[in-house]
């Protein structure tokens, strides 16, 4: 597993390289995916790199539980409140995970299948 201070979102906390920013506080980031699978696509992260869920730890059950309410927040920032949306942790590699800086997707605007494929 790759070390999550050198990954992509890591260069993204640290404003090395860009993104479409729409959320900040002092412990998490959101912004707009760069290849969106919905008409709204979302990344949500702590600041403090976690690799994924499988890798929290009971200390970061606030943390957690903050990463949720943002995820809510930028849910209703996109206007998704009313419609519905689709909160999803890939994890690991079965789970389909490319980058190793634990994230949610907040996913909306159309209706979305399930299962996933
Ligand atoms: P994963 O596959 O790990 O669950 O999700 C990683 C997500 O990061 C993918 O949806 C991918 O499109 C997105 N992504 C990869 N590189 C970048 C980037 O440089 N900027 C942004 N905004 N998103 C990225």
């Amino acid at each position: 597993m790759s070390d999550p201070n050198d990954t992509l979102f890591g260069k993204i906390i640290r404003r090395e390289i860009p993104a479409d920013i729409v959320y900040e506080d002092d412990l998490a980031l959101a912004f707009r995916d760069i290849a969106p699978q919905a008409p709204v696509h979302i990344l949500v992260i702590p600041k403090r790199p976690i690799a994924n869920l499988a890798a929290a730890e009971p200390g970061d059950r606030d943390l957690l539980g903050h990463l949720l309410l943002v995820a809510k927040t930028v849910a209703e920032q996109a206007g998704l409140a009313e419609t519905g949306y689709r909160l999803v942790a890939n994890t690991g590699t079965d789970g389909g995970q490319t980058v190793y800086h634990l994230h949610f997707h907040v996913l909306g605007g159309r209706s979305l299948a399930w299962p996933p494929g």
